[in-house]
C-alpha cells in the first residue's frame, strides 16, 4: 500500500509499505479520507516535538473496518479514531484526561496513522474506547471533522464567555469556532487576513469579519467600544498574533491561546498591567473522550455545515502537494484520500 511518512523535520516521503498485520484484537482499516491538520504540518516544520518519525502521520482519518480480529467490531462498520493510546488505568484516564496520560501513544503521532491505504487499529485502542463509530448516515467528508470538533467542543467547554467572542484565524478551526459560537449565542467576530477564508466565515454566520490592517482594527475597536469579552486565538501564537489578541479583548476578557505557538515563542507580560486589565488568559488543546462523544452526536445530527470547509483533495501519490497546498493556506482544509 501507499502512505505518507514522515521521516523527519522537512522530510516527508510516499513510501510503498506491506499492508499491516493483525495479531488477535486488533482492527484492519480502510482509509477513506484523511485530513491534513496544522499539528503535522507544524511537525514537519520542526514547530513541535510530539511526534515519533519514522511515522505515518494523519489522525483526523475516517474509514470502513475491513477485518477484524475483535469480537467487538464488525466487517462493514464506518468508524474513525480518538488518536490518543493511553494507559486507560491511571488517575489522568480515570478523570478522562487520557492527553496527560504518562504513556500515551498518539495515532499519526508515534503509531502510523491515516496517510495511507489501511491502517492498523490496536487491541489496546479498541479495548480502551478508542475506536469510535458512526452510522453510515455521516460521510467521510463529515467524519473526518470528529476529531478537530472535539477539541472545539473541548475548548468551548473551557472558555470564559459572555456575550461577544472574536474568532482569529478562519481555518477548519476558528470556522468550526465560529459555528460553536453562533450555536451559543455569542456575537461572533472574526479575523483573517485571507479574503476567501472570511467569506467562508460570512457564510457560516459570523456576524462581522476583519481583515488585520490597522484601519480595520481601529473599526473593530469602535464596533465594540472598546474589545470583546473573549479572544479565541485559532491560529499559529506567533507574537503579533498574541499582541493582536490584547488588542481585541476588552478589560476583565478572556483571551484562549488555542492554536500552535512557533518554536520557542514566550508570552511576555507585565504582571502588574495584567492585574488590573484582569485578563483571564489560557490555552486549551486536544479533546477529552467526553467532547469526541458530543462531537460524534453533532455530526449524526447533523448540526454543523462542514461542507464549505473540505476545499481540496489530494490521492497519497500527491501527498507532498497536499502538505504544500495545506501549508500555503489554500482553500480551507485539505484532505488526502488512496
Ligand atoms: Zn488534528
Ligand atoms: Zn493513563
Amino acid at each position: 500500500m501507499k502512505a505518507i511518512v514522515f521521516e523527519k523535520i522537512q522530510q516527508l516521503r510516499i513510501h510503498e509499505k506491506p499492508i499491516p498485520t493483525l495479531t488477535t484484537g486488533d482492527v484492519l482499516i480502510e482509509i477513506e479520507l484523511c485530513g491534513i491538520c496544522a499539528s503535522d504540518l507544524a511537525a514537519l516544520r520542526g514547530d513541535v516535538s510530539d511526534y515519533a518519525p519514522p511515522v505515518v502521520m494523519g489522525h483526523e482519518l475516517a474509514g470502513i473496518v475491513v477485518e477484524s480480529r475483535h469480537p467487538d467490531v464488525k466487517i462493514g462498520e464506518r468508524v474513525t479514531v480518538n488518536p490518543m493510546l493511553s494507559c486507560g488505568v491511571c488517575p489522568e484516564c480515570q478523570n478522562d484526561l487520557d492527553k496527560y496520560c504518562n504513556t500515551i501513544a498518539g495515532i499519526g503521532h508515534d503509531i502510523d496513522g491515516g496517510y495511507a491505504e489501511y491502517m492498523r487499529m490496536p487491541k489496546h485502542g479498541v479495548d480502551t474506547g478508542k475506536l469510535i463509530r458512526v452510522p453510515d448516515s455521516v460521510p467521510p467528508e463529515e467524519l473526518l471533522f470528529l476529531e478537530p470538533l472535539g477539541c472545539c467542543l473541548n475548548a468551548m467547554q473551557e472558555t470564559l464567555f459572555k456575550n461577544s467572542v472574536a474568532i482569529l484565524g478562519a481555518g477548519p478551526i476558528g470556522l468550526i469556532f465560529t459555528q460553536l459560537a453562533k450555536r451559543a449565542g455569542l456575537t461572533t467576530y472574526l479575523l483573517e487576513p485571507l479574503a476567501h477564508r472570511r467569506a467562508v466565515a460570512e457564510t457560516l454566520g459570523a456576524d462581522l469579519t476583519f481583515d488585520t490592517s490597522s484601519e480595520a482594527i481601529a473599526q473593530f475597536q469602535d464596533i465594540t467600544h472598546g474589545g470583546v469579552d473573549t479572544v479565541i486565538s485559532s491560529t499559529t501564537n506567533k507574537a503579533s498574533v498574541i499582541a493582536l489578541a490584547f488588542e481585541l479583548v476588552r478589560r476583565g476578557g478572556c483571551v484562549n491561546f488555542f492554536g500552535l505557538a512557533p518554536d520557542g515563542e514566550t508570552l511576555n507580560i507585565n504582571l502588574e498591567e495584567l492585574h488590573y486589565a484582569g485578563h483571564k488568559l489560557m490555552a486549551s488543546w486536544a479533546f477529552s473522550r467526553a467532547s469526541l462523544e458530543e462531537s460524534r452526536q453533532l455530526l449524526i445530527e447533523k448540526a454543523l455545515n462542514f461542507e464549505p470547509l473540505l476545499t481540496d483533495r489530494f490521492p497519497i501519490e500527491q501527498g507532498l502537494a497536499a502538505f504544500d497546498n495545506a501549508g500555503a493556506g489554500l482553500g480551507v482544509k485539505t484532505v488526502v484520500h488512496p
